[in-house]
C-alpha cells in the first residue's frame, strides 16, 4: 500500500485507483484488513450446485490427438475471463505437430489463462482463483471448486498442482523460461468430465469419472471419441507376432515415409500408430501423430518415417517380439523374477510398486534399473549411465516431475501409470513365480500380475471377473479344462 501511495503522489487519483480497482488492496501488498476493502471476485456458478460433488479425479494423460476445443474448456475459459477484468487467453489448442511434449492441449482439454507474474493486479487474480479452486466446501471436502469444474492440474510460475493428488500441494516445476516456468499464463488441464462441460458447476448434477478414449491393441493413440467412458482404459498390450500389421511394417523396411506419400506403405504405419484413419494418405494429421510417436519414443523428431522409426515402431508395436529383418525372430528378454508385491494402499498393483522406495541415480545398478530402463525404453543393461539418466531427465520433464534425473516415489509413480496405460512397450517378459498353487478369483500379487501379462489383459494384479473371463477362453483356447482357475496344465500352457 505504501508503494502505491509513492507511486501515485495525488490523493484524488489514488482514491480513485483504489475506487476502480479493490483488487489493488489484496494479494501481494498485505495490506491491512479492512471492511472497506471488497474482497476480489470468483467464479459463480449459474445454477444450483448440489451438496455432493466429484470425486477427486484421475489422472488421465493425454493420449490421442485432437486439437478441437472441447466445450467445457471453452466455458471455463471464458467464465476465468469475464470475472478477471484485464486477464485474458493464451489459447486452448495446440496443433499435435506444435507441442514440445504430450499435452492436453492437443486434445482440446487445456487453457493458458494470459496473466503475467509482473503484474501485481494479475498475481493477486490468480491467488484468489486458485484460493477459491483449492478451499474445502462446508462439508470439509478438498479442493471442492476445481472438482466441480473438472480441474486435473494447473501450472503457475514454476509450481504444479495435481488435484489428483491434494495431499501434495503445489510441487516444485522444473523450467526454464517465463513461459515455460508459466510466468505469463496459468495451464490448467481439464479432466474429461470437465473437458465436456457436465460437471456439476455447470449441470447442478455431479459427474461420474470419465476416463476418455483407449488406444487399441498394438497402437500409440487412441481414436477420439466423444462417447464418456466411465472404466480406466485397460493395457492395450502388444500385437501377436504373426499380425499382418506388423507384416506389413516389415515389408520395405528401408522406404522412408513423409509428409506427401501415399500407398500400402502409410496404411499399414497408420495402422500401427493409430489414433488417425489409415487412408493412405500421409497428411499433416498422420505427420503430428508421427512427431508425437518419435517424441514419446525419444526418437529423433524429424516427422518423418525413417527405417530407424518404423524398427521401433516394429519393436513397439511387437511388444519388442518382432524386428525390422526379413525373417521373424522371436527375441526373449532375459528372465526376470518379479520381487514379491508390496501391500499398501488398495489398488491397482504395479509391476514396478517394489521399487516405489528405492532412489536410483547415475552409478546405480541392479534389477531396479532394469525395470527403470525397460519403460524409459533405453537399453535395459541394468547399469545406470549417462543415457539412463538423459532419458529419465526427459521423462520427468515430459510428466511434470523435477528434472532431477535420480528417481523419487512420484517418478516411480509416473512410471508406473505409463507402464499401466502402455503395457506393451515393455517386452512381455517370462515371469519366475514363486507360486505353485492354484490361482483363481480372489487372488492378488505378483503372480496374478505375471498372470495377467501372459493373458495380455491389465496386469492390475488382483484376479476378478475379468481375468477369470481371460483364463477361461485361453483355456478353451488350449483345449484345457476351462474352469477359470489356473493350475499346473493352465500354468504350463502359459509358460508361467
Ligand atoms: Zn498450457
Amino acid at each position: 500500500m505504501r508503494t502505491l501511495s509513492r507511486a501515485r503522489r495525488t490523493p484524488q487519483l489514488l482514491a480513485l485507483a483504489l475506487a476502480a480497482s479493490p483488487v489493488f488492496a489484496l494479494g501481494g501488498f498485505a495490506a491491512p484488513a479492512s471492511a472497506a476493502t471488497p474482497p476480489l471476485p470468483v467464479p459463480v456458478p449459474s445454477v444450483e450446485l448440489p451438496v455432493g460433488l466429484e470425486p477427486m479425479p484421475p489422472y488421465v494423460a493425454a493420449n490421442s490427438c485432437d486439437p478441437v476445443a472441447k466445450p467445457g474448456v471453452v466455458r471455463f475459459a471464458a467464465l476465468l475471463q469475464n470475472t478477471y477484468a484485464g486477464t485474458g487467453s493464451s489459447g486452448i489448442v495446440r496443433d499435435c505437430a506444435s507441442e514440445a511434449s504430450t499435452s492436453e492441449h492437443t486434445q482440446g482439454r487445456a487453457f493458458d489463462w494470459r496473466v503475467s507474474t509482473s503484474n501485481p493486479v494479475q498475481v493477486a487474480q490468480v491467488n484468489a482463483l486458485t484460493a477459491w479452486l483449492l478451499a474445502p466446501d462446508k462439508l470439509g471436502n478438498k479442493a471442492a471448486n476445481a472438482r466441480r469444474l473438472g480441474v486435473m492440474y494447473m501450472i503457475w510460475n514454476k509450481q504444479i498442482f495435481g488435484v489428483y493428488d491434494v495431499a501434495a500441494g503445489w510441487r516444485p516445476y522444473a523450467c526454464s523460461g517465463v513461459t515455460a516456468c508459466h510466468q505469463d499464463h496459468v495451464h490448467f488441464s481439464m479432466t474429461w468430465a470437465g473437458a465436456r462441460g457436465v460437471t456439476s458447476f455447470w449441470t447442478g448434477r455431479v459427474a461420474a469419472d470419465d476416463y476418455g478414449p483407449c488406444v487399441a491393441q498394438g497402437q500409440m493413440f487412441a481414436v477420439p471419441t466423444s462417447t464418456p467412458n466411465r472404466v480406466p482404459c485397460p493395457a492395450a498390450g502388444p500385437l501377436p507376432i504373426t499380425s499382418p500389421v506388423i507384416a506389413a511394417l516389415r515389408l520395405s523396411p528401408a522406404t522412408v515415409l513423409a509428409q506427401g506419400s501415399t500407398g500400402p506403405g502409410v496404411v499399414a504405419f497408420q495402422r500401427a500408430l493409430g489414433g488417425t484413419a489409415a487412408d493412405g494418405q500421409f497428411g499433416s494429421a498422420t505427420r503430428g501423430m508421427v512427431l508425437l510417436y518419435e517424441r514419446r519414443r525419444y526418437l529423433p523428431v524429424t516427422g518423418t518415417v525413417t527405417s530407424a522409426v518404423r524398427a521401433d515402431m516394429i519393436s513397439f508395436v511387437s511388444g519388442g517380439m518382432a524386428q525390422i529383418g526379413p525373417v521373424p525372430t522371436p527375441v526373449p528378454p532375459p528372465p526376470v523374477v518379479l520381487p514379491p508385491v508390496v501391500v499398501g494402499k488398495p489398488g491397482p498393483v504395479s509391476p514396478l510398486a517394489p521399487y516405489f522406495k528405492v532412489v536410483l541415480s547415475q552409478g546405480s545398478r541392479g534389477t531396479a534399473v532394469v525395470a527403470l530402463q525397460r519403460v524409459l525404453h533405453v537399453g535395459a543393461d541394468g547399469d545406470f549411465g549417462p543415457l539412463t539418466r538423459a532419458a529419465l531427465v526427459r521423462f520427468q520433464s515430459a510428466h511434470h516431475l523435477p528434472a532431477t534425473g535420480a528417481t523419487s516415489t512420484a517418478t516411480w509413480s509416473a512410471l508406473a501409470a505409463v507402464l499401466a496405460s502402455t503395457s506393451h512397450v515393455t517386452a512381455p517378459a517370462p515371469v519366475v513365480i514363486h507360486s505353485s498353487g492354484l490361482l483363481q478369483q480372489g487372488a492378488s500379487g505378483a503372480a496374478v500380475v505375471a498372470l495377467q501379462r501372459a493373458l495380455h489383459i491389465t496386469a492390475d494384479g488382483a484376479f476378478g471377473p475379468v481375468t477369470r473371463a481371460a483364463v477361461i477362453a485361453f483355456q478353451r483356447a488350449h483345449r484345457l479344462t476351462a474352469d477359470g482357475v489356473v493350475g499346473p496344465a493352465t500354468r504350463a500352457a502359459l509358460n508361467l
